[in-house]
Order: structure tokens, then sequence, then C-alpha cells
């Protein structure tokens, strides 16, 4: 490890790209001015006055949303960002803290492609350790790449597509050996047991933890990802966001949906009984050689030949994701868990092919 010394002091003002802390942000109608909630007469964002329900800029902060959210998460508001998508929010840590052509990050195939497509696009360079065969991590080997101009390791937990959870130990270890930023994503959280990182926010100034309501929430459709971290790291990237980055539908959507605990926590508790139940129906499929613990709503599987198997799910109407690409998945497909009418489908016809 190069320079270590330099490396081991946590300081987000040495993180936080020169352009970045020196802008001046946007500010816009709904920043200068806040709503009282009284009465008003708003001519100072030029939208139509006519009311129609969405002729106003929403919320810049999002404050109604981010309170109902604060309060499920037990996090205070200003610990939260949130975005299009994780993607927008994946997108803001990149472009606040990274220098195009000089820095880099870390990440750990096989794993989530948009943290490498991210890593493209903002020209940083992405330094990948691969993951054991086991799927856990190659501590040694993450430590061994950093260096001065390492500021962000990506690990995802449960991480897609192998299904597992990153092990606590091993997490821990990069936390207190890096201080850039150590970027959790949380994306599947809500199907595993293992227990959420936002807890150790308090603990580790270098630890984001990324969420969305894509997965569990049952809400990919309206694009909302949330950033959790501390209240500096939240002002840097609330600095450089794009005003209205998430929308009036999106919001009011998002927090109806908050609202609905039972009902999510419902489809939740279905969608690991029948991963559960898929997982033992895989087992009994000839071609299917290794299904592997999961503690996301997908399952990863090894099996004879994957161009084949998907060919011939997809002849039949079943879309499943071929992972054959990515390092140490030979042969994978990977299933999304489905409703029980379709996960009895899948079995079928995986025994009909037979
Ligand atoms: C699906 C997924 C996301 C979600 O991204 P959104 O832009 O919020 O839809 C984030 N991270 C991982 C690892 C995912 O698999």
């Amino acid at each position: 490890m190069k320079n270590e010394k330099e490396i081991l002091i946590f300081d987000l003002n040495r993180l936080i790209r020169e352009n970045v802390r020196a802008m001046t942000p946007y500010s816009s109608a709904r920043d200068e001015y806040v709503s009282d909630g009284s009465e008003k007469i708003f001519m100072d964002a030029n939208e139509n006055p006519n009311e129609n329900g969405l002729n106003r800029y929403p919320d810049p902060q999002q404050r109604s949303l981010k309170s109902a959210l604060a309060g499920i998460k037990g996090i205070q508001q200003d610990h939260i960002l949130l975005g299009n998508g994780s993607d927008e929010v994946l997108d803001l840590l990149f472009r606040a803290f990274c220098e195009p052509s000089k820095d880099n990050v870390i990440t750990v195939p096989p794993t989530y492609g948009m943290y490498s497509v991210l890593a493209s696009l903002n020209n940083i360079e992405n330094r990948k350790v691969l993951l054991t065969p086991s799927f856990t991590l190659d501590v040694k080997g993450v430590l061994n790449s950093i260096d001065a101009n390492t500021k962000m390791i990506f690990l995802c937990s449960p991480n897609n597509p192998t299904g597992n959870c990153i092990p606590k130990d091993q997490i821990k270890e990069i936390l207190d050996h890096f201080h850039g930023l150590v970027v959790i994503d949380e994306a599947y959280i809500d199907f595993t047991t293992k227990g959420s990182w936002l807890g150790e926010l308090a603990n580790y100034k270098n630890l984001v933890v990324t969420q969305t309501f894509s997965k569990a929430y049952g809400m990919a459709a309206v694009r909302l990802g949330s950033c959790f971290a501390s209240s500096e790291i939240i002002n840097i990237l609330n600095k450089i966001k794009p005003p209205y980055n998430v929308n009036e539908l999106t919001q009011i959507k998002a927090k109806e949906r908050l609202l609905m605990k039972n009902e999510v926590e419902h489809e939740v508790a279905i969608i690991i009984e029948e991963r559960k139940k898929l997982e033992r129906a895989l087992r009994t499929i000839p071609f299917v050689q290794e299904v592997y613990p999961s503690e996301a709503n997908f399952l990863l599987t090894v099996v004879d030949d994957a161009g084949k198997r998907y060919r011939q799910l997809l002849d039949r109407g079943i879309i499943v994701r071929n992972r054959s690409g990515q390092p140490l998945c030979k042969n994978t497909l990977r299933f999304t868990v489905g409703t029980p009418a379709e996960n009895e489908s899948l079995i079928k016809l995986l025994k009909e092919v037979i």
C-alpha cells in the first residue's frame, strides 16, 4: 500500500474534487423561498399559474418524502439524499469525488454493472479485484490496490448477481483501512436477515449506503434511489445534484408506498418464501449443477450450457438473465423470483425441457 499515512487520515476536503469544492451551486426559486405552508402568490419560478396538480416545480429537497423515509429508516433527514434511481446517486458520487483521468475506484466483480459503466463515463480508472470463488472479498487484494488516488470502493451486499452478503468482518476491515469512501449498495437489503449498514453510519465517516425503491418496494418505474451518509457528504452531493432531480409524481407515489409498510413487508415475505421453494425445485433439475444460496430476490445457478438453456426458456416465453459473461460466472443463469404462479410455470417448463 502506497502513501499509507496519507490514506489513513479521513479528510473529506481532500476527497472532494477541487472544482466541486470551489463551485457555487445553482440556486432555484424553490431553494430561495421555502414555503411555510401559508397561502402565497408564487411569481418567482416562471411556472404556469393554472393549477393542475403538477404545474409547480417539485420540492428540490423532497422534504415530505424524506421525512417519511427518515422515520422508517431511523435516520435524520440531513443524512439522506434522494436521486433519480440509485444510478443517479452513484453518478453523483463519481462526479463529486473522482477527478477524471486522475483518480480511481475499486470494484469487486462479479457485481453490479453500473459501477464500471459510471467509471468509464466519468473517465475514472476502475481497479477490479475479483471476489474469491466462494464470492467473498479478497480483502488483501482490495487493500493492496489502494493508492493515494483511490477515492471509492464499491461493495454490493447482498451482491448482484451472486446473491450472497459480503461478510461483515471483511467490510469492517475495508472501512478501517481505507479512508476514502466505502459505498455499500444495499439494493436487496430487505430480502436478507443479515442487517443493514445504516446503523454504522455514526461510527464510520467514510461509509456511504445506497438503497433503492426498485426492488423490495416494487417501484422500479418511479426511479427513486436513496443515499445515506454523514451530513457533510450529503451536503456535497446536494451541491451538485440537478435542482429538481426527483419529480413530483415520484415523490407522491414513493411516499404513498412507504406508508403501505404492511403490504410491502407481506410481499417481501412471500418473495423470500418463493425463493426458498424455487431454490429447492431448481436443485432437482438435472442440468442445474449448482444453485448458489441467496439473500436477495433472485437465484444464481450454474447450468450445463447457459446459452442453450437461455434460448430454450426464451422460446417458451420465460426470460432469465444469462450472466456467463461475468468473471467467475461461467454457464450461469440468474432467475428473478416471480409470483407463485410464474415460478410454477418456470419449474414446469424446466422439467419439460429435460
Ligand atoms: C437493481 C439494482 C439497483 C437499482 O438501481 P435503480 O437505479 O435504483 O433502479 C442498484 N444496485 C444494484 C446492485 C441493483 O441490482
